[in-house]
Parts: C-alpha cells; structure tokens; sequence
C-alpha cells in the first residue's frame, strides 16, 4: 500500500512517510511544487519559495518538474520529517518525500559455483543463429559507472553522435567544453556520472562494468567472455559512488536516458521507499517507448507482499528479474512474487567483465538483471515495432516453464533467449 494519496484541488499536499523509513540523504528532500510548469514565471516563484524555506533546488526533474531540495542549514532526521510534514501541510505542494540512499543488489562470489553456465541454459548461443544483436540498440546502465576502456567492452561502448567530431571552429567536440548537442550536459559523449555530475562515467567499483559485460561484451574478438550481445550500444549512466547513490541521481539518470533515445536500461540497484518522483520518470520513459529492467532484489523474499523498489513500480514497461542457479532453481537469495515479478535468468557464480581488462563471478539478481536487459536490445534488434509492453509479455510467453519456478513469477520458469527471438516468436 501506498503512503500517498492524489492531490485535491485547494487542499493540502501529502507525504510520502514510508520513503522516511529508509535511509536517506541528511538535509534533503523531493518535492513537487503545484503549477510546475516550465514557465519562467511560475519556475521563478517555486525558487522564491524554496528560499523562503531555506533550501536550495539540487536539481529539478524533467518529467513532472519535482525538485531536490537542500537545506542550507543542518538538520536532525527529525527534523527533516518535521519540515517535510510542515511543507506537505501546505496547499502549494503536492508531494514530498526523502532522497533515499540505495544499495547495489549483488552478493558476496563464490568461485566455485562459477561458468558460463547461464548463457546455456538460457539457450544463448542457440539464438545466435538467428541474430546477435546490433551495434544502433542502445543499453543504459544506471549503476556504478562502466569501464569503457576495458577491451572486451570498449568495441561496443555507445559514442553521443551530438558531442563527437568537429565543431564550427574546428575544435574536438567531446572537449570543447561546449554542450554541442544542446541536452543540458556538457561534453556528454560517452555517457554522464550523475553522483559527481561530470562527463566521467568510469566505474569505480565493479557492480556496473560486470553488468555491462553480460549485456554486451564483445563477441567473436578472441579476447575474454561474450555478452547475449556480439554487438550492442553500452553506456554507462553513473549514479553511485562506491556502492551506494540516491533515489535523485538515478531518476536524472533515468530522464537522461529518455532524453536520448536509450532503448533500455538495466537497473541491479534497491533498498529505497516508493518514490513517487521516481515513478513518474519511469512512467516518461516508458511513453518514449524505453524498457526499465530492474533486479527483483536479494532479500529472499516476496515482493508481492513485501514491495522491493523500484522492482514494485506497477508500469507496463518494468520487466523485475528474479535469480536463477545452473539447475534451475530460484538463487538462495532472490526475491520473488508470483505477481510483482516478470521472469527469471541466471544470476549465480556469473563470470562477466570487471574493470582493469579483468573478468570475476559475481552474484545477484544484479546479474540475472543484464541477462534480461540483454535480451531486450536483440529483441528490439529483431522486432522494432515491439512497445515495451509485448516485449515483457514476448519474454514470459516463451520462457522455459520450471515446476521449482512456478510461483516465483508470472512466466513460472526460466527466460529462453532463442525462443524469444526466433522469427515466429511475437
Ligand atoms: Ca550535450
């Protein structure tokens, strides 16, 4: 259940209370002001309010025009809810809740248990006879950076057409230090870090490039591992740092994707509340046609009775992954829901890139997560016309049926790549 409620003409805003029972940035809150529109008019009285309050707007959201609001002076936790509850009293706000602090959904490795088992049972390799993904489907992934020099990644990593070549006075456009394609962020050429809000998309843990890798590492180059994509466009969208970032970066990550073009991406990150800015991002993406695949968690779980976010967003172009081991079996610490959760992939003991020109195992839906993302993008590759709607259904429709996997999701079983993307398949 929602603590929010819609807002009602003339009267107060409400609060998002549950998303204050999880750990959120110290000092900062989201709030959606009535009448934000893009008019400079009503844009300039938002601020004037915003200084009234003694805050700061961080940033301010493209899709409904909520802000991330700082205050300047310190402040406990309680009372940050004190002030979000004064703000929500407040009959020119419709909602406020907390920034939230989010968390990687990856498990500690164990070796051992690690091959490419995965791709085998997901009957990878089968659909490579039909198509091996291409280089104009875009993937996002919101996580911890990627690795774009690592040379099992670097061949696919995406370029923004917008910020590269020659500008009108003969300078590198990716350095110009001019935001050449006019979409609010300078020398954006190979993606953005939203945490530090630089052009530096580097991972500087693991998390995003091990992801990166099982979407797309290069194929057939005699170097490394494979992705379910021989050929497929990464980009990295940073939005943490270490292994932790906020519910506010990655919504612009997510509205920077819209922005773009991106076709899908891939979202191994939870442990905030129900973030009603973060939803209606997601909503906007997916009115662009864009897929969010997000990892139903590792709490061991069910999300149907326990929502995990943003794995829960109730959107027709959410696909929640849950965790699989090499027989098929649900992973011993994947969430599941026989209703919340779409389909299963594998996402234990996964070998994939990690930074540095290395490759490791990782664990998690984390890593079942990449496996879907990927077969998303050679889906797309094989049926543009698909809405991100059939492609959901395409993926349950044709996955494997496993009795172990019954009730974990509403494909009860294990995604099959080649079904999927087998020319009869939609
Ligand atoms: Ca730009």
């Amino acid at each position: 259940m929602s603590s929010m409620m819609l807002p009602t003409i003339g009267w107060a805003g409400s609060i998002n209370l549950e998303s204050f029972n999880h750990d959120h940035v110290e000092g900062e809150l989201l709030v959606l002001w009535k009448d934000s529109t893009s008019n400079l008019n009503a844009q300039s009285a938002i601020e004037t309010k915003v200084q009234e309050i003694g805050a700061q707007t961080v940033r301010t959201f493209r899709s409904e025009g909520a802000k991330q609001l700082r205050f300047t002076s310190k402040m406990s936790k309680v009372e940050l809810l004190a002030t979000a509850k004064q703000l929500a009293a407040r009959e020119d706000v419709v909602y406020v809740e907390a920034n939230n602090i989010i968390y990687l959904t990856a498990t500690p490795n164990d070796p051992r248990l690690s091959s490419l088992w995965g791709f085998k049972n997901m009957r990878v390799s089968d659909a490579w006879v039909h198509a091996t993904g291409a280089p104009d489907i875009v993937v996002g992934v919101i996580d911890t950076g990627v690795d774009y020099n690592h040379p099992d990644i670097a061949p696919n990593y995406w370029n923004n057409s917008g910020e590269t070549g020659l500008d009108s006075e003969g300078r590198d456009k990716r350095t110009n230090r001019i935001d050449d394609d006019k979409n609010g962020y300078v020398d954006d050429w190979r993606g953005w870090d939203f945490a530090a809000g630089d052009n530096d998309p580097m991972d500087t843990h693991s998390h995003g490039t091990h992801c990166a890798g099982t979407i797309g590492a290069r194929g057939d180059n005699g170097v490394g591992v494979v992705g379910v994509n021989w050929e497929v466009g990464i980009v990295g969208l940073k939005f943490m740092s270490g292994a932790s970032g906020t519910t506010a970066a990655a919504i612009e990550a997510i509205e920077y994707a819209t922005m773009m073009g991106i076709s899908v991406t891939n979202n191994s990150w939870g442990g905030g509340g129900r973030s009603e800015t973060l939803i209606s991002a997601v909503r906007k993406a997916g009115e662009a046609g864009h897929v969010f695949v997000a990892a139903a968690g590792n709490d061991t779980r069910n999300n149907d009775s326990t929502p995990t976010w943003p794995a829960n967003i109730d959107l027709d172009n959410v696909i929640t992954v849950a965790a699989t081991g090499s027989s098929d079996q649900i992973a011993s610490f994947s969430n599941w829901g026989r209703r919340t959760v779409h389909v299963a992939a594998p996402g234990v003991g996964i070998i994939s890139t990690t930074p540095r020109n290395s490759y490791g195992p990782m664990s998690g839906t984390s890593m079942a997560a990449p496996h879907v993302a990927g077969a998303v993008a050679m889906i797309r590759s094989q049926f543009p016309e698909l809405t991100p709607k059939e492609v959901r259904d395409l993926l349950i429709s044709t996955s494997d049926l496993v009795p172990a996997l019954a009730t974990r999701s509403q494909s009860g079983g294990r995604v099959n790549l080649e079904r999927a993307i087998a020319p009869q398949a939609p």
